[in-house]
């Protein structure tokens, strides 16, 4: 496929800006044809006029026939083939056999909410049946069910060029729900995003949904976005990206005439409890399991396991000891942009200066452009408590250990994290029995609780949760990842005394479509 270097405003291409840019390969630190055109304000407004005119008709699908379009979307990026992950590996740096493994996981991301439309039950149909002789008043009949919110404005993040990106879990999410989409591309990988934007635009049309079901617009700069979250005709915002941006756009669209929701997933440092017996019996395996968690895709994962809480032991020092030498043995990798690689070197350079961080290892150097050296790094738990910005993300394949003289210390340390996407405990039975404490306060920190694993790696399924309270995300009730992912995109709505043969389907006496909906107060999928 030849890339044009346009936005796509509906089923168009358009590419009317002046400003234009181009990717660049992190490997080389090189810029790569073709030029891509900012969108203009003339254009945002066409595309978000058309998701709202979409919204009308595209909001009333049914269940199978968004079905249908996700599951076409998902054989379109297929049918790209190796130039699809030959363009996206020049872009973002990252080998080709991780972008296979990750376009699997997004087309098993849309197939799997194709699943659950044509399962339907997602709308949590609720029926509460009338009573006209009911005394003292009648009682009315009423009805609910989950119905789309409108044009949804998706941003997406460099590290995961498919998962997080044009079709990735919140666009996937988002059309299911029945939201058109308005998708602002990525400028680090935004030949990828045409590509994959064209696949989507090739199912809308396959699948007979309207012109604006899907837009994409290109930008480097904010103002593209937040034309976006500005815009009142959008719904809603789905984000993956830095703490900056998801707190710049939720600032934004609760400042709107009309607020929105904001449901930005953002960093997060992941720490880590190595409890005593488990540092004890497998203190050198951990260590390794850390080194290869914390450098895998060169750190650039929002679940990066950046902090590492245990008690002071000789076990501890066997810990550290070998966990040095794990990390003294990884090669440097060019990382995603020169702003994130010139990001992860600050962070490192500040946390060097810091009076209570003492270096532990370095990984090997190779001497290439942006490359990110794997840093293990050390304090105390009084110095980690003192400085609460020691807890702050710093993306890239560094962490920071943190070994406490006390129970006491790791409890008050816990207690007085922020919120992450997940938390790790290493544990033996009897560690589990000792800390009951610690896992209840966990519990109140992150979206995931992991036992003897490691965070890196996030399940595809309908029981994960990704997402955590703030500041690992603007809204901490739902998941970016995972079928739940869906209901951020809808609203209940209740029909009160309505004629059976003008309520949707899901709330009919029938159950025309044999979902499971609460009947009365009981679980069923009978007819009422
Ligand atoms: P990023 O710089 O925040 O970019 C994400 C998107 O937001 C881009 O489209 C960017 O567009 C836009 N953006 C950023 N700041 C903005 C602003 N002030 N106004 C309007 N738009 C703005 O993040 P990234 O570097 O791509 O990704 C790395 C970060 O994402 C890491 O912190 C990582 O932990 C996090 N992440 C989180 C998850 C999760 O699920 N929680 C998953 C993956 C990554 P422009 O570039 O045009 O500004």
């Amino acid at each position: 496929m030849k890339l044009s270097g346009n936005n796509f405003i509906g089923n168009e291409l358009s590419g009317e800006g002046k400003e234009v840019f181009k990717a660049v390969d992190p490997s080389m630190n090189e810029s790569i044809s073709p030029e891509f055109h900012e969108a203009t304000g003339a254009e945002i407004e066409l595309a978000i006029k058309k998701a709202d005119s979409a919204f009308g008709v595209y909001g009333k699908k049914a269940g199978r026939e968004k079905a249908f379009f996700l599951e076409a979307i998902s054989e379109e990026i297929v049918s790209l083939g190796d130039q699809l992950i030959k363009r996206c590996s020049m872009e973002t740096g990252l080998p080709e056999g991780r972008l296979v493994g990750e376009r699997g996981r997004t087309v098993g991301q849309l197939k799997l909410f194709a699943d659950l439309l044509r399962e339907g039950s997602w709308v949590d149909a609720r029926i509460d049946a009338g009573d006209p002789s009911r005394k003292p008043g009648p009682k009315p009949d009423i009805r609910s069910m989950l119905k789309p919110l409108g044009p949804v404005g998706v941003f997406g993040a460099s590290n995961f060029p498919f998962a997080f990106s044009v079709a990735g879990g919140d666009t996937a999410s988002a059309l299911a729900a029945g939201c058109p989409v308005v998708f602002k591309a990525h400028p680090a990988h935004p030949g990828t995003c045409e590509m994959v934007g064209a696949a989507i635009v090739k199912a809308v049309q396959k699948s007979g949904m309207p012109d604006g079901t899907f837009s994409m617009l290109h930008g480097r700069s904010a103002r593209v976005g937040m034309g976006i979250v500005v815009h009142p005709l959008i719904k809603a915002i789905g984000f993956t990206g830095s703490f900056r941006g998801g707190k710049a756009i939720y600032d934004a669209a609760v400042r709107r005439p009309e607020p929105i929701p904001v449901y930005a997933e953002m960093g997060s440092s992941n720490p880590v409890f190595v409890l005593p017996h488990a540092l004890q019996e497998r203190g050198r395996e951990i260590a390794k399991g850390l080194t290869a968690s914390v450098t895998l895709g060169i750190g650039q994962f929002c679940t990066n396991p950046g902090l590492v809480f245990y008690r002071s032991s000789d076990e501890a020092k066997t810990f550290q000891e070998a966990a040095a030498a794990e990390f003294g043995r990884v090669t440097a990798g060019p990382m995603l942009t020169e702003s994130i690689n010139a990001a992860y070197k600050r962070g490192i350079e500040s946390l060097a200066r810091h009076n209570g961080v003492r270096l532990l290892a370095k990984g090997k150097p190779e001497g290439t452009a942006l490359e990110g050296v794997a840093y293990l790094l050390n304090t105390n738990a009084r110095d980690f408590m003192n400085d609460r910005h020691l807890e702050d993300e710093n993306f890239g394949p560094s962490t920071l250990t943190v070994a406490a003289d006390s129970e006491s210390d790791l409890l008050e340390i816990a207690e007085g994290l922020s919120g992450h996407l997940t938390v790790t405990l290493h544990a033996t039975g009897e560690d589990l029995k000792e800390h009951a404490g610690l896992i209840s306060i966990l519990e109140r920190k992150a979206g995931r609780l992991i036992i003897n694993g490691f965070p890196t790696g996030v399940e595809v399924c309908h029981s994960m949760v990704h997402g955590g309270p703030f500041p690992a995300t603007t809204d901490s009730r739902t998941t970016s990842v995972g079928t739940r992912a869906i209901e951020r995109f809808s609203r209940p709505v209740c029909y009160q005394d309505f004629p059976d043969e003008i309520l949707p389907d899901e709330l009919k006496n029938a159950n025309p479509l044999g979902i499971m909906r609460l009947v009365n107060g009981e679980r069923t999928a009978s007819l009422l």
